[in-house]
C-alpha cells in the first residue's frame, strides 16, 4: 500500500455514484475514508438516470451553430431545452461561456479530451463491478440512434465522423436493418447507428445501493450533513462546517457534491460556473412493447431504456435552478413522442422522476487538485455522462491523492479553466 501524500484519511463530499466511486478507491488505497452526504439514503441524480455507459457520446453540447437552434427550442415549452424566464438573468454568466465553446476548435478538442477520458469507462466499471458483485446490473447489448428519415441522418454526418476518427465502430442500418434489430420500433424510425460501444445498467438505484454497501463493509463510514461552509487552517488540514454547526475535519477533500459542488469550491477560492440541467423521465412498469437494447431518439432527444423495473423514458433539457420545483409536464410529452415510435406503447402508471445534471459550459467534468489548496480535489460536473466516467474518475482521483501521475491529461479538465 502507498500512503498518500496528504495524510491517511479522506473526506469526500457527496454520495452520487462519482462521489461513491471515489469512495471506493480511496478506501482501497489504504485510506481512512468518510462519505457526508445531505440525505445519504435519499434520492439523486445517480439514482434515476437512464443508465448507460455511453462511450461514444463524447460530443460536447456547445457544437458550432447552436445559436441558431437554441431560440427555436426555447419557443417550444415542452420541446428538448426550456429556460424557466424568471431564471434567465443567473443564467447568463454559463451561456456566455457555453456560446464560448461553441467553435469547432473547442468542439473538437472537447469530443478529444472526453474519448480519452472515457477510453477506459467499461475496465474501470468491471473494476467496481469486480470488487462489489454488482455485475449481474450491467449488460452489453448494443444502442441503437434512430432518425425519422435517411435525410435526418445525412445531417448528422459530421458527427458521425467524429465518432469514426475517434476509434468508435458504429453500423449504419436502413428500415430493414431497424425491423430485423429492434422488431418494437414503428415505421416513424427510418433509419440507424448501431454500436456495441455501450452498456446499460439495469438499476442505477441499486448500483448506487449496492456500492455504498460494499463501501460499508469495507470500513467507509457515511455522514448525514448538509456541508454549508468549508474552510482551511494554517498547515493544509481543514474543516466543514455543516448547516447544524457540526464541524467535520478534514486531512484531504473531494468535493463530488453534483449539481451543488460550486458552492463548496467557490468558498475555497475555485469558482466555477457550474448549472444544473434538469433532466426528466417516466419508467413505465409494463410498457406493452420490448425492446432489446437502449435507443436514443436522435432528432428529439430522448432515450428509451429497457430496465429492471420496465421502460425508462426521458430526456429534456431545463434550466430553471437547483430550487425550483419540478415541471413534470416535461416527461409527459416525451412519453407522447415515444408513442410515435413505439407502437402500442402503454404509457399507464408511470412514475415519474427529475434530476440534476451537473452541467459545465464545456461539457467537460472538473476532476483535479484545487490550485489554491494542495488537500483539496474536484469531481464534479459529469453533466449527461456522470455514470459513465464515474468510475474513471473515482481511479484518476485516486491517483492524484496518493501523489502518483494520472494516466490521463487532466489539463482540459482543472477547475480554473473559465478563469
Ligand atoms: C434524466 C437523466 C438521465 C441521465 N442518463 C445518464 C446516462 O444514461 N448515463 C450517464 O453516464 N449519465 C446520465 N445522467 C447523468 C448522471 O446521472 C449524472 O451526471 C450523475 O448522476 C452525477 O453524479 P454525481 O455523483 O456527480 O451527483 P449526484 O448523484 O447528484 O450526487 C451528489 C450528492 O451530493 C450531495 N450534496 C450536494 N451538496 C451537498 C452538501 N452541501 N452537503 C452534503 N451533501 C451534498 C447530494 O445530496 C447528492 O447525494 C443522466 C441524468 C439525468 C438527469
Amino acid at each position: 500500500m502507498v500512503e498518500a501524500r496528504h495524510g491517511r484519511s479522506a473526506v469526500v463530499v457527496g454520495a452520487g455514484i462519482v462521489g461513491l466511486c471515489c469512495a471506493f478507491h480511496l478506501n482501497r488505497a489504504g485510506l481512512r475514508v468518510t462519505v457526508v452526504d445531505r440525505d445519504p439514503d435519499g434520492d439523486r441524480t445517480s439514482f434515476g438516470n437512464a443508465g448507460a455507459i455511453a462511450q461514444p457520446e463524447i460530443m460536447p453540447l456547445a457544437e458550432p451553430g447552436i445559436i441558431w437552434k437554441v431560440p427555436r427550442h426555447l419557443f417550444d415549452p415542452l420541446g428538448p431545452l426550456s429556460i424557466r424566464l424568471g431564471y434567465l438573468p443567473r443564467l447568463v454568466p454559463y451561456m456566455l461561456r457555453f456560446l464560448g465553446a461553441a467553435n469547432e476548435r473547442r468542439f473538437a478538442a472537447g469530443a478529444e479530451a472526453m474519448a480519452r477520458l472515457l477510453a477506459t469507462a467499461f475496465d474501470d466499471h468491471a473494476t467496481v463491478l469486480q470488487a462489489t458483485g454488482l455485475g449481474h446490473l450491467l449488460s452489453r447489448d448494443g444502442h441503437l440512434w434512430v432518425y425519422r428519415s435517411e435525410a435526418a441522418l445525412a445531417a448528422a454526418a459530421g458527427e458521425w465522423a467524429l465518432r469514426e476518427r475517434l476509434g468508435f465502430r458504429c453500423e449504419k442500418l436502413d428500415r430493414g436493418g431497424i425491423e430485423a434489430c429492434e422488431p418494437g420500433l414503428g415505421p416513424a424510425a427510418r433509419a440507424a447507428m448501431r454500436t456495441e460501444d455501450w452498456g446499460v445498467y439495469a438499476d442505477p438505484k441499486a448500483l448506487v445501493l449496492g456500492l455504498m454497501a460494499h463501501l460499508r463493509e469495507r470500513g467507509v463510514e457515511f455522514r448525514k450533513a448538509a456541508v454549508g461552509g468549508v474552510s482551511m487552517a494554517d498547515g493544509g488540514a481543514g474543516s466543514l462546517v455543516a448547516e447544524d454547526g457540526a464541524r467535520i475535519d478534514f486531512e484531504t477533500l473531494v468535493i463530488a457534491a453534483g449539481a451543488w459542488s460550486h458552492r463548496l469550491s467557490g468558498q475555497l477560492g475555485d469558482r466555477f460556473p457550474l448549472e444544473t440541467e434538469r433532466g426528466y423521465n417516466t419508467t413505465l412498469p409494463d410498457p406493452g412493447v420490448r425492446l432489446k437494447s437502449m435507443v436514443t431518439f436522435a432528432e428529439d432527444h430522448f432515450v428509451a431504456t429497457p430496465m429492471a423495473m420496465g421502460l425508462r423514458i426521458g430526456g429534456a433539457v431545463e434550466f430553471a435552478g437547483l430550487d425550483a420545483p419540478p415541471n413534470h409536464a416535461r416527461a409527459r410529452a416525451l412519453l407522447k413522442l415515444a408513442s410515435q415510435y413505439l407502437p402500442g406503447l402503454c404509457t399507464d402508471g408511470g412514475a415519474e422522476w427529475m434530476g440534476h445534471r451537473p452541467s459545465t459550459p464545456d461539457s467537460l467534468p472538473v476532476i483535479g487538485r484545487s490550485p489554491a489548496h494542495a488537500n483539496v480535489f474536484y469531481a464534479f460536473g459529469h453533466g449527461h455522462l456522470g455514470l459513465t466516467g464515474s468510475a474513471t474518475t473515482g481511479r484518476l482521483i485516486a491517483a492524484l491523492v496518493r501523489g502518483e501521475d494520472p494516466d490521463v491529461d487532466l489539463a482540459p479538465f482543472r477547475i480554473g479553466r473559465f478563469g
